[in-house]
């Protein structure tokens, strides 16, 4: 594995002007300095014919923005960076291949009150914003998300919180959008204490790219108004082991000192995390920033997405190289979002090569194999025998 994969690095400086220095660590300034346009990205990177097509075009479908911060860890000499990737959009991704779907998850049919998916028995999803820090080109939820795609996010807050109350059966809520993290300390803690206001919720978790895009705004003031709302979880977003810098792997420290629990769910994509290599640097570096790898998406069918998805085959390798090979803590579950609404379905490489009434014939990750019957029970004579020693043992 190349070693430099491993290596947190601060943002690379040379981009902004050195008088942004001063600001760098503000998000406000962060946020009204991103990346929005054609111009802004000209002044800094050298486009290809795709992007600047794929830029013009993403205006009408899902916004560009890219924070400084995540836009300083672009390699300019390579066309192919995995973080560009991500971020910047690209000719191809005007083209909706006969698989694709604007909904892939099937999320609007499953809204009991518009903002809230509630496809699962004991928990929900609760979409509460539609603004992200930095847009990802592969987003599953682009047709509400920037503001600019064809749907607009409705979210009816009074009719969500009474559905929430009258529905004893939910346990989890599970707070996403967009990026939560982008609202207010104030308008977050409103949220967070009426959601622990309703006696069911046992367990509540925010969905955020916020500690990768802009780990600025992971504040200690953030930190010690979420202490006040456990048991809270934040899962996190990142897809490759360059996002891991030293500002973000401070920000996670946060967060975890904050008792915050964290997973990452990260989504595999061609041409970005589509390699053993590549995952096992970020899953370790995950580990290091206190954050347990959570799921790997395979990419969702989302409208102009087929550039960035790849065979469902590499994900099982991938989680193949892991499995056995590094720490169990390090192995996030491969999952397909049923298309059209079937939820998270786990997909494992088969250790299992028979399976009958007496015995299951494994392999393990080296590919030996081994046999593990199933139970015997003792015959009755044993039993009895036994039964005869101990009355002289007595
Ligand atoms: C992913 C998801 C959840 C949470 O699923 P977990 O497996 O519990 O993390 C809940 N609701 C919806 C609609 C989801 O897509
Ligand atoms: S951060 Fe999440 S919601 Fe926002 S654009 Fe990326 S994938 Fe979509």
């Amino acid at each position: 594995m190349p070693d430099d994969l491993l290596e947190f690095r601060s943002h690379a400086p040379g981009y902004w002007p050195d008088s942004a220095m001063d600001h760098w660590h503000d998000p406000k300034w962060q946020l009204k300095n991103r990346i929005n346009s054609l111009a802004d990205l000209e002044q800094h990177l050298d486009l290809t014919d795709e992007e600047r097509a794929g830029v013009l075009l993403a205006g009408r479908k899902l916004a560009m923005s890219i924070t400084p911060h995540f836009f300083s860890l672009i390699d300019r000499d390579d066309p192919d960076c995995p973080i560009r990737r991500q971020v910047i959009p690209r000719l191809e991704e005007g083209w909706t291949a006969p698989e694709e779907m604007a909904d892939p998850c099937g999320e609007d049919s499953h809204m009991p009150v518009p903002g809230l998916v509630h496809r699962y028995p004991d928990r929900v999803l609760f979409l509460v914003t539609d603004r992200c820090a930095s847009y990802c080109r592969y987003c599953t939820r682009s047709r509400v998300v920037s503001g600019v795609g064809e749907q607009q996010l409705e979210i009816q807050w009074e009719a969500a919180f009474q559905y929430l109350e009258k529905t004893p059966q939910v346990r989890d809520v599970l707070l996403s959008g967009g990026d939560p993290l982008l609202l207010s300390d104030g308008k977050l803690e409103k949220i967070l204490s009426r959601l622990r206001s309703i006696p069911h919720i046992q367990f509540v978790r925010i969905g955020s790219r916020i500690p990768i895009f802009l780990p600025q705004r992971i504040t200690p003031a953030l930190c010690d108004m979420l202490r006040k709302y456990h048991p809270l979880f934040i899962s996190i977003h990142s897809n490759h082991p360059k996002e891991l810098t030293t500002e973000v792997r401070d920000a996670l420290g946060r967060l975890a000192d904050a008792g915050v629990p964290m997973g990452n769910q990260s989504v595999l994509l061609r041409g970005v995390n589509d390699s053993p290599a590549v995952q096992q640097a970020l899953v370790h570096k995950l580990l290091m920033c206190r954050v347990r790898p959570y799921y790997l998406y395979q990419c969702d069918l989302i409208s102009g997405s087929s550039h960035l998805r790849t065979s469902v085959a590499e994900g099982l390798e991938i989680i193949e190289n892991l499995r056995g090979h590094t720490t169990g803590y390090a192995i996030p579950q491969f999952v397909i979002d049923g298309p059209g609404g079937g939820g998270k379905i786990p997909l494992n490489p088969d250790y299992v090569l028979t399976r009958d009434d007496d015995k299951t014939v494994l392999r393990n990750y080296e590919g030996e194999t081994f046999e593990y019957p199933e139970p015997t029970s003792a015959p009755a004579e044993a039993l009895a025998e036994l039964k005869d020693r101990s009355a002289c043992c007595s």
